[in-house]
């Protein structure tokens, strides 16, 4: 990976729990969930993954996905930036409803809400900035 690549990994941080992003290892990339990202959460990269393009120059991050529960429901936020080195700007905020443990209900069918702008700056938000944009983006949906 070159240097300003290695720059622009070394500055995120899971929006989550603040821990840095790495390659997500192959165990979990064989859990499909995570088959369209590279990089992610060293912690736990459900939380936030990224499709990472380094070996374009300039690098680009096209892909970023973070993963929130509240009380009732999962809240699965996919931010497209690029496609293929293109600008594509899209976010979609899938919710899914859950039980206590977090596992999501698969007799409710899940709703997505989709807008052509970049909803997050994932560089500048915790978890409660997260679930409180996602409640007032979606009242007027
Ligand atoms: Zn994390």
């Amino acid at each position: 990976m070159n240097k300003e690549a290695k720059l622009i990994l070394n500055s995120l941080r899971c929006p989550l729990c603040n821990s840095q992003i790495d390659l997500i290892d192959w165990f979990s990339l064989l859990n499909k969930k995570y088959k369209e990202h590279n990089f992610g959460c060293v912690v736990n990269p459900e939380h936030y993954s990224i499709y990472f393009n380094h070996w374009e120059d300039p690098p680009k991050i096209e892909n970023e996905r973070v993963i929130v529960y509240d009380e009732l429901n999962q809240y699965n936020i996919d931010q497209n930036t690029f496609i293929i080195g293109h600008p594509w700007i899209k976010s979609t905020i899938k919710v899914s409803k859950v039980d206590k443990e977090n596992r999501v209900l698969d007799n409710i069918k899940p709703k997505t809400y989709t807008f052509e702008i970049q909803l997050f700056d994932f560089k500048s938000v915790n978890r409660n900035k997260i679930i409180n944009k996602v409640k007032t983006v979606l009242i007027f949906q």
